[in-house]
């Protein structure tokens, strides 16, 4: 377990899944589908959830798409699927959760901006007509700023009082203070509004890694609130990644963080959860949370002869994931297996004596055979044209074993 205390915040429950306090940290997603299309958005949020989203956000831009909402969470619960739907509301949220009731009940929590509420108004009359639909339809919010949407009238006031100053502060740090400030100032008036300290969860979005850093110790230093972590637009590809797990990994190593999205751009006709498999690797990655057995693999070098030890690492890790949805319900703890597939004697075997099961393929001038490892101790040696298969096979009996015995003897208890 990693060594440091989590930041104490205020819990909320989210449609059943509880954030912030001392639960788990919870991976969230976002569909990319035209909300109004029911029936795309509907097989999205089942592709999100079976990958492992624990909360899928929908955008609810348009009257369409407001009035499609209560057919889209019918459609999932008659299918069985109960991950809740969160609204992503922008410039005229406070006009849909008003003229469309049942698109307010459907909804299991209704994302603000306050940088886009309240455009052309003096006042705070749409975010407050926001909050107390919350409050009359007992939802959470979460008061999501984004720097390309922070309140200019925020910023440009923060800016002018720091050109007063007798030291002025750099324009970015007024910035990153102005997006605290922005975050801090909606949830104290959503609370003046009569919305509870549990029903808000805060994020502070920017693109750039320091940055996210900077802020969210400002804000984790500054409320109890419960924090959404997400690198806004944080790109495409092994960038994308990258960068989020950057910015994520300094953050939850301090604690900071209840939720957590990777908001990765995928490639065309790509597959929306990627998204949710690297917020996934990342708490696991740090020890925070289980999810699927980790393959450790060798990357290779000049001493592997082929790329079938690449693909063999690679077909047992993804059989591993889609094992998964079955495996979550039968065998307790699997999540936590550790697997090596290595490609030649000068680390595979002392590799695979660290995991639970591992192999160890042959590498260049070596004898064309692979030793097993389970639990540490060689097992048995495989050859031929099978190993892939025959590898696989040890696995399930492996995991029938260690995992299946294990439900057995709790339910005896
Ligand atoms: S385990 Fe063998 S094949 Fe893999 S990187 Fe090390 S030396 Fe190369």
């Amino acid at each position: 377990m990693p060594a440091f205390a989590r930041r104490k915040s205020v819990a909320v429950n989210v449609g059943g899944v509880k954030v912030g306090g001392s639960n788990p940290i919870v991976v969230q997603s976002m569909t990319n589908t035209d909300t109004a299309d029911s029936a795309s958005t509907v097989n999205q949020v089942m592709q999100l959830a079976r990958a492992g989203s624990e909360l899928v956000r929908v955008t609810v831009n348009t009257e369409e798409a407001a009035k499609a909402v209560p057919t889209i969470v019918k459609t999932l619960r008659d299918f069985g699927v109960t991950v809740p739907i969160i609204g992503d509301f922008h410039y005229n949220g406070h006009i849909l959760l008003k003229k469309y009731p049942e698109c307010a009940r459907a909804l299991d929590k209704y994302r603000i901006n306050p940088g886009n509420v309240n455009i052309g108004k003096k006042q705070d009359d749409n975010f407050k007509i926001m909050i107390e639909a919350a409050i009359e339809y007992d939802r959470p919010v979460r008061i999501g700023v984004n720097w390309g949407s922070l309140d200019a009238s925020l910023l440009t006031q923060m800016m002018d009082d720091n050109a007063k100053s007798p030291e002025p502060l750099d324009a970015m740090e007024v910035t990153r203070r102005a997006i605290v400030e922005s975050a801090l100032r909606s949830a104290e008036n959503a609370e003046r509004y009569g919305l509870g300290r549990d029903k808000i969860i805060l994020s502070a979005k920017v693109s750039n890694v320091q940055d996210l850093v900077s802020v969210y110790e400002m804000m984790a230093a500054r409320c109890d609130y419960a924090l959404h972590l997400g690198l806004t637009e944080a790109g495409v590809g092994s960038k994308g990644i990258v960068a989020t797990s950057a910015a994520l990994a300094v953050l939850l190593q301090q604690g900071i963080g209840d939720t957590i999205r990777a908001s990765l751009t995928p490639l065309p006709n790509g597959d929306r959860s990627e998204e949710v498999i690297v917020s996934q690797q990342i708490l696991q990655a740090l020890n925070l949370r289980s999810f699927t057995p980790q393959v450790a693999a060798c990357p290779g070098c000049g001493r592997t002869t082929s790329t079938f030890f690449q693909d063999m690492a690679d077909q047992i890790q993804t059989y591993l994931r889609e094992q998964m949805a079955v495996w979550r319900e039968k065998y307790t703890g699997v999540e936590e297996m550790k697997v090596a597939v290595m490609g030649c004697v000068v680390n595979g075997p002392g590799e695979s004596k660290h995991a639970n099961i591992g192999i160890s393929l042959p590498g260049t001038f070596e004898t064309p055979v692979a030793p097993v490892y389970i639990d540490g101790k060689l097992s048995t040696t495989l050859r031929g044209d099978h190993i892939v298969e025959e590898f696989r096979e040890i696995l399930n009996n492996y995991v029938a074993q260690r995992y299946g015995s294990h439900v057995l003897a709790e339910t005896v208890v």
